[in-house]
Formats: C-alpha cells, structure tokens, sequence
C-alpha cells in the first residue's frame, strides 16, 4: 500500500525506496535535554516518527547530550514523556552520549589522515581568524602542527592536561571556503563540566556538527531531517562523514521550522520565562510547550492533526494561532462530554416552584454522539445563571432573559422574570422568577421562547475556579522585539475564584475535558485541582473570536 506523498520529504523518501537505496526507511528526532519540547518539535517529531512509520520503517529518540552545562535528566524526562504523549514509540532510545569513544576515535582517525589539529587559539582569536562572510579567514598558526604532536596533545586534552579553553580541536578543510562552517570547524573543546550521564568521565566534549553526522551514521539512519538554519551545515555533515572510515552516509534535507504567532518556540526563550517567573512553569499553560498544551487540555490528536495541516515545506512561515485553535476545537467538540458552568453567577429564585423538590433531570453527554450517555442535572427552586444572560437594559435583538421576559434554562423549563434586585450600586443581584410547569421538554402553548441559557441548580452546584487563558504575547512576533518579554500579554490569565458548576463534576478525573456549554472547552487541571477545590483551564474558546 503507497502512501501518497504529500510533501517533499516523502517524495525523496518514496524516490529513494523505489531506486532500492536503502530497504528500510530510518529516521531520528534529536532534541538536545536543555528544556521542554514545544510545538515546534512536535512539527519534528510527526514528521520523524510518520515517515517512519509510514513506511514500515524505524526512528530512534536519541538524546542530543553534547552541552552538558545546560542539560538535565528532569529535561530528558520530560521529553520521554511528551513523545509517549503525542503517540510514538522510539525504536531506540539512544543518546549521543553513548558515542563518546566512537567520536573520540573518528577525531583520532581525523588527525592521523591530517585533517585535524589541536589550536592553541582563545576564543575571540578563533572569531578573529575566522573572517566574515565578505573577508576569508586567517590560518591559525597551529594549523601545521605535525601529525604525531596533535596525537600526543588530543590524547592530553582528553586525559585533562590543559585547562579549559586552553586548546581546541579543529577539522582542517578551508579557512577560504565560502562557507564560514567549513573554516576549520572546532571539534572538540576542553570544558570540565559534570555530564548527567557520563559524570566525570570526560573534560572533553565533541561540538554538535560533528557529533549530529557520527551519531546518524551509528544508527544507520537513512534520512536525516533537520531544520532550514542547518542547510549551511550540510557541508561538514559531508565533509566528516566522508572523511573517516564509517559506512553510512545518511542524507541530510532541511524543512522550515514552525513559527507560531503570538508565541515563541525556543527552548531558551521559554526557559527564561520559567526562570523569570513570567509563567507558573514548563507546563503552565499558556506556554507552547507540549507539557503546557497537555495542561490546558490539547490532545495529542489535535496536535498531530495540526502538523498535519501546516505541512512540512522548504519556506518558512510564520502560522495564525487559530490553526492550532481550530485543530483543538474540531477534536473537543466530537469528543468531549457538555456539561453547566456558570462563570459570573447571577441568583434566580423561582418562586412558585416547591420549596423543598429537587428534580433529577436527565441531559445528554453530547447533543449527536448518544453513545456518550447521559447524566443527572438536579434542577431545585434557585439557580444560577449567568450575569451575561440577563440584561436590565438589552442591546437589540437580545434573545437571552430581561425583566418581564421569557427564556429557556437548558433541559429544563422556561421560566419568566418578574422582578430585578439591585444592590446599592446599581448592580443586578437577584432574579424573582416563576417557571411554566408544562414546558419540560416541551415548547410552552401559544407563545415562541427564542432564548436557552445553561444554569446550575444553587444547592447542588459546586465551586470551582477557572482559569481563562488568552495569548501569552500581545504582539504577533514576540521573538522580533528587543526583549521579548516587554511583548508579553498583561492579561493572558484571568481567574475566575468562585465559579459554579453542576455537581457532576465532582467526581472528574484529572485532565479530563469538557465542554462547558455556551462558555468553551475546559479541563480539569492536573496540578491544582484537590478534592474539593476543582480548577479548570480553558483549553481554548467555543468560537474564534480573536482578531
Ligand atoms: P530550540 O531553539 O527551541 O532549543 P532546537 O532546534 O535547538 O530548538 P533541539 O532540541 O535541537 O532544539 O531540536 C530537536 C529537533 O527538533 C531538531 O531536529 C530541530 O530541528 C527540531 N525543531 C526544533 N524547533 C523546531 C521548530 N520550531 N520547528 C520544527 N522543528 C523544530
Ligand atoms: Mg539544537
Ligand atoms: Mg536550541
């Protein structure tokens, strides 16, 4: 069975199975453990894992451990279980780390072929000697050193010798080259820094370009998939892998990377925001991360279904934040269970309803999927409705409740406003009602009620505090800004204390998510719900009313 090859990636891997180059597709998603992943890597990891799977084919996750200073295990955690979440699994789990004797050895072969040296240069010689893009670079004057000298130094650097920065150890391809990449690359640098896997064993550790190839080629990945800003890099990627005795070559091809707007993707920025206190955490949920969108309640087929959407071309683009909303919304409205919130409640005393009845009304889970059952919604002689449900003074063509008024509280009766209670300032308290007996799941004789508005029955309802989330950033491309962090939203979270919700809620699980009716789509946060204290995030709003 063929899988239509939707997008420029597929189509050089269908090319490349059809011409019999490799009998098994292998792809890798390599994220460095120095923060969460965000949705931009969820672009990655759906494209990594799909082709993969689409072609009967395997894609590892392998820990891109090379910076050691900046990674943590909480990191790699975190990644595990968000890739879990989003529905891979790993072939392999692997981590650069596992490489380091093998990249030591290849750096030996390297030297012994002359095509590295160790460079006494610092850090701003290296800069200096390296050029511009209009000027070409400067040899280093180590870069004649002699075979058996960089041998004998290398193994030094290794055995902890020199200090930290004191040498360097350089690929010798072209300090000419047009490409700055390939004016003698570094290598390998002396940094005594403990490694969460490999603890002190090394002062050494390789630079990314030349590990990422090795590690590729260790696995036997066939295509390695990497964003735009590598293209550059693609050269050395080469330039290594031809030139030690390895006998994989995968093919390097870079897509665009996900821009998102109103939000940052990078994991340094979002780091800063966490370190910052500007979020409550990785997973708070404003953030792009995966953590934070599981939090405010995104599914992992939402997700999925939005790269899906995006599409993986070679031209970046920045994408509107309500193609990620709509994915959502489309999922949650075929999936989630309708329940009454009141989020602004207003009393509504029906006077001419038995004190002491309570009736237990049935009401559907979801208006099409029956299959989704029903639920008991106590009804009682004093609601809640919404304050925004009734209006003292209403704006034309208002079809909710007014004084004198009719409307329909939803799956139960129609009931009609006969007085309005103000407190001191004006502000409406209170609603006398009565209610019309014979308009249980009927429409009431000789008169049209146009209006339905949800409620929850005063006695019965629960409290609950709700968080509504709006975008983190006010300006379309916070990463362009100066500091990004001047750009944040002052009002991405409002937090409604003292909600009221229908009591069958109270024995929700964590995470789970709903539609509260006319309102939006919430879940009930992992974190800080506790028996007793119910707190719902919006997931995102019933409608697109963001402009
Ligand atoms: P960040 O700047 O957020 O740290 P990164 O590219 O340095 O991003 P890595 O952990 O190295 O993060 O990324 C792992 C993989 O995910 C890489 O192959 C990378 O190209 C890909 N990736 C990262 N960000 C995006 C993005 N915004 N869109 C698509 N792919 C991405
Ligand atoms: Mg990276
Ligand atoms: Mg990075």
């Amino acid at each position: 069975e063929s899988i239509p090859a939707t997008n420029f990636i597929r189509q050089i891997i269908s090319k490349d199975l059809a011409e019999n180059k490799h009998r098994e597709v292998i792809t890798r998603f390599p994220p460095e453990p120095n923060g969460f992943l965000h949705i931009g890597h969820a672009k990655s990891i759906c494209l990594n894992f799909g082709v993969a799977a689409e072609n009967n084919g395997l894609c590892n996750l392998r820990f891109d451990d090379t910076n050691p200073e900046k990674e943590s295990i909480e990191y790699v955690r975190a990644i595990e279980k968000d890739v879990h979440w989003l529905g891979f699994e790993w072939a392999e789990l692997r981590h650069s780390s596992d490489y380091f004797e093998a990249l030591y050895n290849y750096a030996v072969e390297l030297i012994e072929k002359g095509l590295a040296y160790v460079d006494s240069l610092n850090a701003d010689q290296i800069r200096e000697y390296r050029g511009t893009l209009t000027k070409p670079g400067k040899e280093s004057p180590d870069r004649n050193r002699s075979i058996e000298e960089n041998l004998d130094l290398f193994a030094r650097m290794r055995a902890g010798e020199f200090a930290d920065g004191q040498y360097l150890l350089r690929a010798k391809i072209d300090m000419a080259s047009s490409n700055i990449n390939m004016r003698d690359p570094a290598l390998y640098r002396i940094r005594r820094v403990h490694h969460q896997r490999t603890g002190d064993e090394w002062c050494i550790y390789p630079m990314y370009d030349y590990t990422h190839c090795i590690s590729d080629a260790i696995e036997g990945i066939t295509h390695s998939l990497c964003t735009l800003e590598f293209a550059d890099h693609r050269p050395l990627y080469d330039w290594v892998l031809d030139n030690i005795t390895i006998d994989c070559h995968p093919r390097q091809i870079e897509f665009a990377r996900l821009e998102l707007k109103y939000t940052i993707v990078s994991k340094r920025k979002l780091n800063q925001l966490v370190v910052d206190g500007h979020v409550s955490g990785w997973d708070d949920p404003r953030m792009p991360t995966i953590a934070g969108l599981r939090r405010a309640g995104f599914t992992p087929s939402a997700i999925r279904d939005f790269c899906e959407r995006i599409g993986v071309t070679k031209k970046d683009s920045s994408i509107e934040m309500g193609v990620l909303e709509n994915c959502i919304r489309e999922d949650l409205n075929n999936t989630s269970a309708r329940v009454m919130a009141v989020l602004d409640p207003l009393k509504v005393v029906i006077e001419n309803y038995p004190d002491d009845l309570v009736e237990h009304l049935e009401a559907s889970n979801h208006p099409q999927i029956e299959a989704m059952g029903k639920r008991i919604v106590p009804f009682a002689k004093e609601v809640y409705i919404d304050q925004d449900d009734f209006a003292d003074v209403p704006p034309p063509k208002y079809k909710r409740l007014i004084a004198g008024g009719e409307v329909r509280l939803r799956g139960a009766y129609v009931i009609k406003c006969h007085e309005v209670i103000k407190n001191a300032e004006g502000k409406v308290v209170e609603l006398r009602c009565t209610y019309d007996a014979n308009t249980l799941g009927k429409n009431p004789e000789g008169r049209k009620v146009k209006g339905v508005i949800h409620w929850v029955s005063a006695a019965h309802a629960l409290n609950a505090e709700v968080r509504l989330y709006d975008r983190l950033f006010k300006v379309p491309n916070p990463g362009a800004e100066d500091n990004f962090c001047d750009a944040l939203n002052p009002d991405s979270l409002q937090v409604i204390a003292a909600a009221k919700v229908e009591a069958s809620l109270a024995g929700a699980e964590l995470g789970s998510r709903f539609q509260f009716e006319r309102v939006g789509y919430f879940c009930l946060d992992t974190e800080d719900s506790l028996a007793g204290k119910l707190v719902f995030n919006r997931t995102v709003t019933l409608r697109d009313t963001w402009v």
